[in-house]
């Protein structure tokens, strides 16, 4: 049996790399039929400096934006993270068997730590805390970026050595990676970073919130290099590769047909196309999210009912757990 887990941050509007990488993908997982859960990743978004206010417009507006992308919340769990206490609780669980020495080397960690002195404790705990979003409805499979990975790593780690311990309990969560290139988008300034929310640079990242005028500013500012023919080569033209592969992902085309229709254009006049097929994809998802941001009661009432579900299974999978690790039986 097959569960499909996956979690966004609301952490500001998403981006096309969020979309195409993964809600795109979930979407389409819950319209043929998997058991889908996807969750607003508020506690994560605590690692970051948040402004309370903020934060509580930004869950409201991932929901509709995550509603405006197709997904179902009759057919789908769709809720807030912290709405299901058992997240953190199992994250408690794992934290204690996890080891400092090996959060410490995560990649991301290092990144984002790198960026503040005062590095908060949950920066740290950030891959046991999404172990456990997954491990609580013992998710069998995580739709997600490249940029996910070694934390999935983690996620199976924790699985192995609480089995050791006290017994077989979880699945071990397996990513399902595409193979359209959409589990890493890059920066459209710098194409050798991924496209992040958390960017300080705007024109770095296409919003699905920004208009069809501001997406054709963003395309054309967009780093390329000095060759002004379009090719797809990744490896050594990662700027170019880049706009191929969204103008792919939103025309749905393979970068043999994009590169032979670019024949004799320069990546400037390219640049063009590529607006053209991001706002026919953008456009309408725009729509429906403002239409469904204009809801709040609706809004809050889908995350409501979400919650009440995740409960019911994060309930029966976590009281499992901790009878299994000895600790008090629920009353
Ligand atoms: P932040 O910078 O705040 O971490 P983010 O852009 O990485 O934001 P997340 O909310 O952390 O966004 O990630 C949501 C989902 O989008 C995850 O499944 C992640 O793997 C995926 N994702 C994030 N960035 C990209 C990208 N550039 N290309 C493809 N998928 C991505
Ligand atoms: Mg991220």
């Amino acid at each position: 049996e097959r569960r499909v887990v996956t979690g966004v941050q609301p952490t500001g509007a998403l981006h096309v790399g969020n979309y195409f990488g993964a809600v795109r993908r979930c979407v389409r997982l819950q319209d043929e039929g998997e058991d889908l859960t996807v969750f607003i990743a508020d506690l994560h978004s605590l690692t970051t400096k948040q402004d309370p206010q903020l934060l509580q417009e930004n869950i409201l507006d991932l929901t509709a934006y995550l509603l405006a992308s197709g997904l179902d919340p009759d057919r789908s769990i769709l809720f807030a993270q912290s709405a299901v206490p058992r997240h953190a609780e199992l994250c408690w669980l794992l934290a204690c068997l996890a080891t400092h020495a090996r959060l410490a080397h995560l990649p991301q960690y290092k990144e984002k730590s790198a960026e503040t002195k005062e590095v908060p404790l949950g920066l740290l705990l950030y891959p046991v805390l999404q172990a456990a979003d997954v491990l609580v409805y013992q998710g069998t499979h995580v739709p997600v970026g490249r940029d996910q990975l070694q934390h999935l790593q983690v996620a199976a780690q924790l699985v192995k050595t609480f089995h050791h311990r006290y017994g077989r309990m979880f699945p071990t969560p397996q990513p399902l990676l595409p193979d359209d290139g959409s589990d890493r988008i890059l920066s459209l300034r710098d194409p050798n970073k991924k496209m992040s929310k958390s960017d300080p640079d705007v024109k770095s990242r296409i919003l699905l919130s920004d208009t069809d005028d501001v997406i054709t500013k963003k395309i054309r500012k967009a780093v390329t290099d000095f060759t002004p023919q379009v090719t797809y080569e990744p490896t050594s033209r990662p700027g170019v590769s880049n706009l191929v592969a969204l103008h792919c992902l939103a025309a749905d085309k393979t970068p043999e047909e994009v590169v032979e229709e670019a024949d004799g254009f320069t990546t400037a006049q390219y640049k063009k196309e590529v607006s053209r097929a991001l706002c026919e994809t953008i456009a309408p998802i725009r729509s429906r999210a403002l239409q469904y941001r204009a809801r709040p009661a609706l809004l809050r009432d889908v995350l409501r009912h979400g919650a009440a579900r995740a409960r019911k299974r994060a309930d029966d999978v976590y009281e499992r757990a901790a009878a299994a690790v000895g600790i008090a039986p629920p009353a």
